[in-house]
């Protein structure tokens, strides 16, 4: 029995929101579509967030619209705020993911919040997500290192993911934002909190900066994660981080992961014909 992996595509929102060049909404769900057509089951199509800051991404709920929504895939958007949530459900969107900052510098950049108010803040859209029956996961992004702060401990993001547990979220992303990550670090960290926190599903969401991408997912893989962000053709950035590259590329993970023996359910040859695609529009 192959031991499943679950990898979801976000180059739609990780990989678009750092483009120069808009895409139209149709080319969007047409990658989205295809990348459903490959055997992806889990894709992350947009993010509800104000649009004049990432105008790239202005058109999350047209996209929504357009998509094909097969029961068996998890078509999730990242939420900014409570604004953002009620975007969502409006546009009838059933699961959404947000984030908050293993970095305090960072959080306040990106959210103009300290972390802590931030995790308060959380509460609020985790009780309007499950009054509207929406599975929400939260990311802990920078967990790896931030360019202004440098290196996270390990203590610092047990204390955000404990409050994140205790308020009842499920799935928690451990991010490596700015690709500061190696796989030392990463394989003590996961290992660390999927044995302290056994219910919690723990996930890998890594960018490539630094050439340590692939790396980390196997030391990750190695650690026991099984559900893996990465994005078509390694799309992807930072917006508040100088000269972040892209996430992991969707191609190199399936291959990885089929040839090592574990079950993706993608089909790699489908998977780079969308690649090819996105290479094209
Ligand atoms: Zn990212």
């Amino acid at each position: 029995m192959k031991r499943k992996i679950i990898i979801t595509e976000v180059g739609p929102r990780d990989g678009f929101q750092n483009e120069k060049q808009i895409l139209d909404t149709e080319i969007k769900a047409a990658l989205i579509n295809q990348s459903i057509d490959a055997g992806f089951k889990s894709i992350e199509f947009g993010y509800f967030t104000d649009p004049d800051r990432i105008p790239a991404l202005a058109d999350t709920e047209a996209v929504y619209q357009l998509i094909n929504k097969p029961a068996d895939v998890e078509l999730k958007a990242l939420v900014e705020d409570m604004e953002g949530l009620r975007r969502a459900i409006a546009a009838g969107v059933k699961n959404v993911k947000i984030s908050v900052s293993a970095s305090n510098t960072y959080n306040l950049l990106k959210f103009q919040m300290t972390n802590d108010e931030t995790i308060e803040s959380i509460r609020d859209r985790v009780e309007l997500a499950r009054k509207n029956n929406i599975n929400l996961s939260c990311a802990v992004s920078t967990s790896f290192g931030c360019p202004y702060e440098g290196k996270m401990s390990i203590a610092t993001i047990d204390g955000i993911v404990k409050k994140l547990i205790d308020m009842g979220i499920g799935e928690i992303f451990i991010s490596d934002t700015a690709g500061m990550g190696n796989p030392r670090e990463v394989k003590e960290v996961f290992s660390y909190f999927i044995s302290k926190y056994p219910e919690t599903i723990f996930s890998a969401h890594f960018h490539n900066t630094r050439g340590m991408g692939m790396a980390n997912v196997y030391a990750a893989v190695e650690a026991g994660v099984t559900r893996f962000d990465s994005s078509f053709g390694g799309l992807g950035g930072c917006p508040y981080v100088e000269g972040a590259k892209g996430n992991v590329s969707s191609e190199d993970v399936i291959y990885m992961m089929e040839e090592m023996g574990y079950g993706t359910g993608v089909n790699l040859d489908k998977a780079i014909e969308v690649a090819r695609y996105l290479e094209k529009v």
